[in-house]
């Protein structure tokens, strides 16, 4: 490397642009004085980065620039460019050639130039000093300054020794080193302070928060498991509040029955004719006594007469056998009128019979048709509702499966593993029966569309779909969708035409959370009674809006109308047609029960009514019987009577005897009494037996009544029972709905479909109360706490890391200042020894004798250690050099010049006047010496000395 060109304008004396071509080997520049030779020197120092104006001989460093002459105005700018052949790469750049530019302006302001690209003044003093040419080290000596190098300090003289073993650069990495090191411990410094403080402030807030964290884990897994349990016992309950319904209403209609047909009305009828037949029995009983009493008076009077008739002298004798013959005669007369008797009672119970079988046979045909029309009913009965539960199964499978909506939908819906979906916008509504058509009308295939949290489920959800090229479905981003609805003023226009019913977002029902989408599907539609108001309203609005009728018609914005009959078969249709089949089986499954009830009462009472026709059979035919034994024994009786009639008529004589009529008279009358007696005997006996009989039948009536009692009372306490857990399960179940909203701001139905139990419900149940009492035990929390500690924490981490990496940086600054000061110190010592014992030999040899040499001043100190100079030229005996000659002192220096470049070769050399003090001999040394040396370095000289200028 070489200094090939030095151009310059503006800068100092140079008002006009100079452009001076140097070569290799040595250039002499020559001229009177002040004629501007320094100048050039300065340039070149200006140029390399010269910061001190004293040593540019200026007082400020705009004074550089030309500042006018007499004949010429100063200049702005001053500017200085040095051009080096850089063929060897001896300075680090791939350019063969490398310019470096300086300019300064008048205001101050500076620019550096590397071959026309502004660089800093950092760059170009970087360039010189990893290539070894330092700055103010050897290569520029400039004017007088050479006898500085021998008066000057022994530490500025140590520079001139680390320029020649290039530890400059490590130098001067070394002190950015420091300064890096002092800026990083001072941050470490404050950075210390701050996590200290931080400290004080994170350590009890960690405890705080993990106690918040602990907390809230458990009542999400709390919340998440009531929920469930609630729902699960919701539906328990709803399933008991149902059946107990049932079974109430069952209880009911049985105990009304059993009040009807109570029999103690019969018993207390039966009970009266007991106490009639008693009279009557009693009346007889008194009737018979008088008889028996009469009777006994005219037997004696029959036995006196008798009696008189024997001891009466004049009068017949009373023959015995014809009295007995007349008394068999009577008696027989009386049996006959007895028997008479008997039968025409016998044939009046018989008809009282058959009246009797008649009517029940009535009784039974209509039962038996009852019996028939309840049969049947319950076989219809049994068919529909196996027919019900049959749609029931279907409809709750086509839920569950979704059958209704398209596969994408289905497969978006049953893969657990997307998050942020909730359901297709039809599951989310609800509404009356007479909407629904409207409703399934206007929602058309968007309750096909699946609401999802926001854009990153539907993205995410796409993509699956995508993937497994499932089909397309539509999303409906919670946090994006905005509610639509019809200006008020629109509405009150069409309120009050006929048909008119309002905006359907306000006749359906749905989860608060999802109010924004099903107002902004159906908020901007209006339903009507029929086509005919729709027509009206639609003209109105200017077909602006959309209408439904409550017949499915709807007409679209702009005008086109759509009708006509659509499969009935989604899920809006199904729940609410699940829920009427529901409500139908149950109702069904209650008139079923009622039915075999009725059919039971009526099959016992055809068994009853069955039972008492053939007794009644049965009892005729023993009456009937009875009868043919009595005309039997009535005809024995009549012809015995007529026989001993014939007897009598025998014994005319009798009939003429007074005495004899007078006994006639009493036989006659003893046998009416006696007949009397008997046939009240026979009805006093008839009446115990009814009496016995009625006794019976009241005893089996008040068995049943008691076993009816018993069993009304036993279904009534079961009602009170039924009605008690009833309103239990009522308030149970109010309490649970009312805790679910209140404590949780859900509706059941949400609930049921997103919290679903993964255990046994007493389990679930002893879980929730062992989290609860965990709550309990971790009492009151800060909530606030686990936002703050993260929010401190991630600072007090991240200033941790930063100590870290300052701590590290620190400790590997120090390392590398280390390794530098190792580097230099070695290379120092190396080069110091080399330049020292060159400089001993160039010193005899140019002083022709005497002995020069280097010392360090603080030889265990060779990072800071000075260097002094020991100069004895011959013959002389001096103790400093700073007492030799101005020549003396030159020659000295130019020794350890020459020591230097000996050692370590300058590519380019400046030397103003250093020979100045020179005698013409040791000026001829000196050329000679550079003439030698004019090969390895370049030589720029300055000198006003002839010799010199020969050289
Ligand atoms: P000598 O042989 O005496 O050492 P020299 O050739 O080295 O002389 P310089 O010292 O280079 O001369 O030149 C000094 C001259 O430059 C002076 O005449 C001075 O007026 C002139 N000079 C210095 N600065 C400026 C400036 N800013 N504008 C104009 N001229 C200047």
């Amino acid at each position: 490397m070489y200094l090939k060109s030095i151009r310059s304008q503006g800068f100092k004396s140079f008002a006009d642009k100079i452009d001076l071509e140097i070569n290799p080997g040595i250039t002499g520049i020559v001229g009177p004085n002040g004629s501007g030779k320094s100048n050039i020197v300065d340039a070149v120092r200006w140029v390399l980065g010269e910061q001190s104006v004293k040593s540019l001989r200026s007082s400020s460093m705009s004074d550089v620039i030309f500042n006018g002459s007499a004949s010429r105005e100063a200049q702005k700018r001053a500017m200085v460019a040095l051009t080096f052949d850089n063929r060897d790469h001896y300075l680090n750049s791939d350019f063969a050639e490398v310019e470096v530019k300086r300019v300064v302006y008048r205001t101050g302001e500076n620019e550096y130039y590397l071959n026309n690209t502004r660089v800093r003044l950092k760059d170009i003093t970087d360039l010189f000093i990893e290539s070894g040419t330092g700055m103010g080290a050897f290569n520029i000596i400039s004017q007088g300054n050479v006898t500085d190098i021998v008066n000057g300090k022994s530490t500025d003289r140590r520079v001139i020794i680390e320029s020649a073993a290039r530890v400059l650069k490590y130098k001067k990495r070394k002190e950015e080193s420091l300064h890096k090191l002092a800026k990083t411990e001072e941050n470490l410094l404050r950075i210390n302070l701050i996590i200290q403080e931080l400290k004080t402030t994170v350590e009890p807030l960690a405890i705080e928060s993990a106690k918040a964290q602990k907390y809230t884990a458990i009542k999400d897994d709390l919340e998440s498991l009531d929920i469930a349990l609630m729902c699960e016992d919701i539906a328990t309950l709803n399933e008991t509040y149902q059946t107990t319904k049932g079974e109430i209403d069952l209880l009911k209609s049985q105990t009304e029955n059993y009040t009807k047909s109570l029999t103690e009305s019969k018993l207390e009828k039966l009970k009266l004719t007991s106490l009639s037949v008693e009279d009557k029995i009693n009346t007889l009983r008194e009737k018979l006594l008088d008889l028996t009493k009469k009777l006994s008076n005219l037997d004696n009077e029959k036995r006196l007469t008798i009696e008189r008739q024997k001891y009466m002298v004049d009068s017949p004798k009373i023959d015995e056998s014809l009295v007995a013959l007349k008394e068999a005669q009577l008696n027989l007369a009386k049996n006959i009128a007895v028997i008479e008797q008997e039968m025409v009672s016998l044939k009046e119970e018989r008809a009282q019979k058959h009246a009797k079988y008649e009517e029940i046979t009535n009784t039974l045909f209509k039962l038996k048709v009852e019996k028939d029309k309840y049969q049947s009913t319950l076989a219809n009965k049994n068919k529909e509702s196996l027919m019900l539960q049959n749609k029931i199964e279907i409809l709750t499978n086509n839920i569950n499966n979704e059958s209704s909506s398209p596969l994408a939908v289905r497969n978006v819906l049953a893969n657990p593993r997307l998050k942020g979906i909730h359901e297709p916008v039809g599951n989310l509504v609800k509404t009356t029966d007479q909407y629904l058509v409207a409703l399934d009308t206007a929602l058309g295939n968007s309750k096909n569309y699946i609401v999802v949290t926001d854009e990153d489920a539907a993205i995410g959800a796409i993509n699956y779909l995508k993937e497994n090229r499932l089909g397309r479905a539509t999303f409906l981003p919670l946090n994006i969708i905005g509610p639509r609805n019809i200006p008020k003023d629109i509405l009150q226009k069409v309120q009050n035409i006929a048909g008119y019913i309002g905006p359907l977002n306000e006749l359906v029902t749905c989860d608060e959370a999802y109010q924004n989408i099903i107002d902004n599907q159906l908020g901007n539609v209006i339903v009507t009674k029929d086509a005919l108001a729709m027509k009206a309203i639609g003209k109105l609005l200017n077909h602006k809006y959309r209408l439904v009728s409550l017949e499915g018609e709807m007409q679209n914005v702009g005008g086109s109308l759509t009708g006509g009959i659509s499969k009935v078969n989604n899920i809006i249709y199904e729940k609410a047609e699940l829920n009427k089949l529901k409500e139908s089986f149950r109702l069904m499954q209650t008139e079923i029960a009622e039915l075999n009830d009725k059919l039971e009462a009526v099959t016992s009472k055809i068994t009853a009514a069955e039972a008492e026709s053939s007794a009644l059979i049965k009892e005729d035919l023993t009456l009937k019987e009875n009868l043919a034994i009595k005309e039997e024994t009535l005809k024995e009786y009549t012809k015995t009577k007529e026989e001993k009639e014939s007897e009598l008529v025998g014994l005319e004589s009798w009939q003429n005897n007074e005495l004899d009529k007078k006994l006639d008279t009493l036989l006659a009358e003893i046998n009416l009494v006696t007949q009397e007696e008997t046939l009240t005997e026979k009805e006093m006996q008839k009446l115990t037996q009814e009496k016995n009989d009625l006794g019976d039948e009241i005893n089996i009536l008040e068995k049943q009544v008691k076993e009816a009692n018993a069993l009304i009372n036993s279904k009534l306490n079961d009602l009170k029972t039924k009605e008690v857990l009833l309103g239990k399960t009522e308030v149970k179940l109010d309490n649970l709905l009312k805790d679910l909203n209140e404590e949780y701001n859900l509706t059941y139905d949400y609930a049921a479909a997103n919290y679903t139990l993964t255990m046994d419900a007493n389990m679930a149940r002893e879980k929730v109360n062992t989290l609860k009492k965990e709550l309990q035990k971790i009492g009151e929390v800060n909530l606030g706490s686990i936002a703050e500690y993260e929010r401190l924490n991630t600072r007090y981490e991240f200033l941790q890391h930063q100590k870290d990496d300052l701590e590290k940086a620190s400790s590997e600054l120090k390392q590398i200042i280390t390794e530098m000061d190792e580097i230099m110190i070695q290379k120092f010592a190396k080069t110091f020894a080399q330049v020292e014992k060159e400089f001993s030999r160039i010193f005899t040899l140019m002083f022709k004798g005497g002995q020069g040499k280097l010392v360090l001043t603080d030889a265990n100190d060779l990072l800071n250690t000075g260097i002094d100079i020991i100069a004895i030229p011959p013959g002389k005996k001096i103790a400093s050099p700073l007492a030799l000659s101005g020549g003396e002192k030159a020659l000295t220096a130019i020794c350890l010049l020459f020591a230097i470049l000996e050692i370590n070769p300058a590519p380019f050399i400046i030397l103003d006047e250093a020979e100045a003090a020179l005698d013409e001999a040791n000026v001829d040394m000196f050329g000679k010496y550079l003439n030698k040396e004019k090969s390895k370095s370049q030589f720029i000289v300055i000198t006003h000395k002839k010799r010199m200028m020969e050289y």
